[in-house]
């Protein structure tokens, strides 16, 4: 079967159910049969009817006796109330609010049910049973009972009783394996069409799991693949070999207003060590918030610069992008560098020269300068990748917390594209090991694994509702003596709908909270709100409202969680703490405590239940970021601490990450294959897979 025809072409697929598929990404067959069930519901035992016990899950089988419609006196419900017999005996099924259900089944069908029996006034029941009809006792075709059942993710209109009824007649079609047969026989995996069929229509537990083990493996072949075939990607390319300029650097560093941390010196080291290969460099600069990355990539940007080739510096958002800017022209003044400043939408200015002020020009005039060579450093946001920017002879490509770039959105940049410029990719992301081999295989890893020194520990509280006006006064005195306040809220306005498992409706959001501060707690205070939602020009007039400390409390929504620096904002608060993950919950805090006065981070939460209070605890415990991540990962999964869309990482793989015995032998059987065929000319259909995964993180 071909399993990218779009699923309107499933005869029972209409429009309303077209548009909910649709909302969830399902739009191929594909797709549709890839959508797993999470558990099962186990309807497998099947029970004569003078057997059924009280309180017990079973399934039976029978002909309808009688079945009908009972209004309740007050009215306000319908029963529906069944008499099923089989050889044995015979038992009630009552459904409540269902009154459709008479038009589907009736009296003299054959059916089986599944569901729980309960103990009423009028003898034994079935409560609410599934229900499906079958052509005989003997029929082995059940879907929704007699059997394990799927039960899909909760999607708002969708049931799993209609995803079953949509998905089973599918299975029956040939699916093409794209797992090479010696990989299949070598770990023993479930074949695909087999295994498609045990991860929906499991016979046993056991099966299911050997299908889902299946299918975790795939996952993760693909993603090692990938990371083994950018690595021999890069390993073909070359790159401009840029000595390195001990004066220059020396130079720097002692113009800088503080001492480099001998982290920062490693890997200041380790980066121009690689960037005087002709090889591609490749490395990941991974450090916790406030470790001084910038710094770092600022000293090789420095040495490729002066030695005659361009440097890309791309932030994720556009206040990041100006921030880095700043900084940049500042500790780099005395160097004599061109250094433009590039975005989707705000002015775009180039500092010239010595000590200057930065002046603005055209983005045409830009990008001219750009691909004559005359900028040596251009900072900006993802506008960089775009295809009218071009560099005449661009060395080093710098990401803050970006996304993967592949070797050929490098080489797109340049107009020789058989020199492709060095990568460094920072993040403040601690990534454990396990994670970072599967998803950063490719990458070379450098760590800033201490803070500058002088920075004082953060006193973090968590703080119940009852200390929440305590908290408000603290915060009071600490505006007075002239520090700042970060707020931050899950989410932005009331009405906003988030399919989580948490209750979103109750979550704090920006709007409510920014209302009830500026005017009720803090009437006298300069409170002011930040979000997603708020143009370009507004969020940055904000942010430097905020610098210059023309705001005393900024309510926001996650919107800072990477890379601002505000000196004087010592106090984080964050609303609705039990909602974000640790690791993110460390980001935020690391916004505050960036200078030497104490700060604080006061986790607010409204429900401190046992398990919230144990794992918000270790937020208070450890200061670390990669002990925290460690606790998420464990806690939470993976898929709490690295943005999942980000990475590309299907959800089954999530789940594995944390399998390291799986992880090897994935990464050892890509390594195989690619080995004996490294464009994988015999496998077409695992190619796809792996190309279309490509297109899937290199996107988004
Ligand atoms: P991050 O790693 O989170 O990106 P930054 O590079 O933004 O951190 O640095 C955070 C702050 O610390 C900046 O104001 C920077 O100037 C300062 N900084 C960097 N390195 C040091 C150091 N060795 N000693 C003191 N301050 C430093
Ligand atoms: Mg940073």
């Amino acid at each position: 079967m071909n399993l990218s025809i779009p699923i309107e072409r499933i005869p029972r697929v209409g429009p309303f159910y077209l548009k909910k598929l649709h909302g969830m990404g399902i739009k191929t067959i594909g797709q549709l049969i890839f959508h797993f069930p999470h558990r099962y519901e186990d309807f497998s035992n099947i029970t004569d009817i003078s057997k059924v016990k009280i309180n017990e899950t079973c399934s039976i089988l029978g002909k309808i006796l009688d079945i009908k419609n009972i209004k309740t006196p007050k009215k306000k419900m319908f029963l529906t109330n069944a008499l099923i017999e089989d050889k044995t005996g015979a038992i009630r099924a009552l459904w409540f609010n269902q009154p459709y259900l008479t038009k589907t089944l009736k009296k003299g069908d054959t059916v089986c049910l599944s569901g729980k029996t309960i103990s009423g006034k009028s003898g034994t029941y079935l409560s609410s049973p599934s229900y499906e009809k079958i052509s005989s006792f003997e029929d082995k075709e059940l879907t929704h009972t007699g059997r394990l059942i799927p039960v899909y993710p909760e999607t708002e209109g969708l049931s799993s009783r209609w995803l079953r009824y949509i998905i089973k007649p599918l299975l029956k079609n040939d699916i093409p394996e794209p797992l090479p047969k010696e990989v299949l026989n070598k770990q023993k995996l479930m074949p695909i069409q087999k295994a498609i069929h045990q991860i929906h229509f499991p016979d046993s537990i056991d099966l299911a799991e050997q299908a889902r083990k299946r299918f975790s493996f795939e996952e993760l072949f693909i993603i090692g693949l990938f990371v083994l075939r950018e690595r021999l990607k890069i390993n073909q390319q070359r790159s401009p070999a840029i000595p390195i300029n001990l004066p220059l650097i020396q130079q720097l560093n002692n113009s800088l207003p503080f001492k480099l941390t001998d982290a920062q010196k490693k890997t200041v080291w380790q980066i121009l060590k690689d960037i005087e290969k002709p090889r591609p460099m490749n490395r990941l600069l991974e450090g916790d918030v406030g470790s001084g990355k910038t710094v770092v990539a600022l000293m090789a940007a420095l040495n490729v610069a002066k030695a005659r080739h361009q440097v890309a510096f791309m932030a994720p958002t556009e206040i990041l992008a100006k921030q880095h800017f700043q900084e940049t022209t500042k500790l780099l003044q005395d160097f004599g560098l061109n250094i433009g400043f590039l975005t989707g939408k705000t002015d775009r200015y180039v500092s010239k020269k010595l000590k200057t002020e930065p002046i603005e020009i055209s983005r045409k005039n830009l990008l001219e300068k750009t691909i004559k060579g005359e900028i040596d450093i251009l900072i900006g946001t993802q506008v960089l990748i775009q295809d009218k920017v071009k560099f005449k002879n661009l060395g080093l490509v710098i990401l803050d917390e970006q996304h993967r770039f592949g070797v050929e959105q490098r080489a797109h940049l340049c107009q020789q594209p058989e020199l492709i410029p060095h990568l460094l990719s920072m993040t403040a992301t601690p990534i454990p090991r396990t994670l970072a081999l599967t998803i950063y295989g490719d990458l070379d890893l450098s760590l800033i694994d201490e803070l500058p020194k002088g920075r004082k520990k953060i006193i973090t509280k968590l703080i119940p509702p009852s200390k929440r006006q305590e908290s408000y006064s603290f915060i009071r005195k600490e505006v007075k003596k002239g520090k700042q306040v970060f707020v931050v809220c899950p989410r932005i306005e009331v009405s906003e709908k988030t399919k989580d498992f948490l209750d979103w409706s109750k979550a704090k959001s920006v709007k409510e909270e920014y209302e009830k501060l500026s005017k009720e707690v803090f009437p006298d205070l300069k409170v002011t709100m930040l979000h997603g939602k708020m143009g370009v020009k507004e969020k940055d007039k904000i942010m430097k409202d905020f610098k210059n400390k023309k705001i005393d409390i900024l309510v926001s929504t996650s919107v800072i969680e990477v890379g601002i620096d505000i000196p004087e904002a010592t106090v984080m608060v964050i609303e609705g703490a039990e909602r974000f993950g640790l690791s993110q919950l460390h980001q935020f805090r690391g916004r505050v405590g960036r200078s030497k006065h104490q700060s604080y981070c006061f986790l607010f939460t409204d429900i401190p239940s046992q398990k919230t209070r144990q794992r918000l605890g270790a937020l208070i415990k450890y200061q670390d970021g990669f002990i925290l991540s460690e606790k998420d990962l464990k806690m939470r999964g993976p898929g709490s601490f690295i943005g999942q869309r980000q990475w590309g990482i299907p959800d089954l793989a999530m789940n594995v990450l944390t399998n390291p015995s799986l992880v090897k032998k994935t990464r050892e059987t890509a390594k195989e294959i690619l080995s004996k065929d490294p464009n994988l000319k015999k496998y077409p259909l695992l190619k796809n897979k792996l190309d279309q995964f490509q297109e899937k993180i290199h996107l988004e």
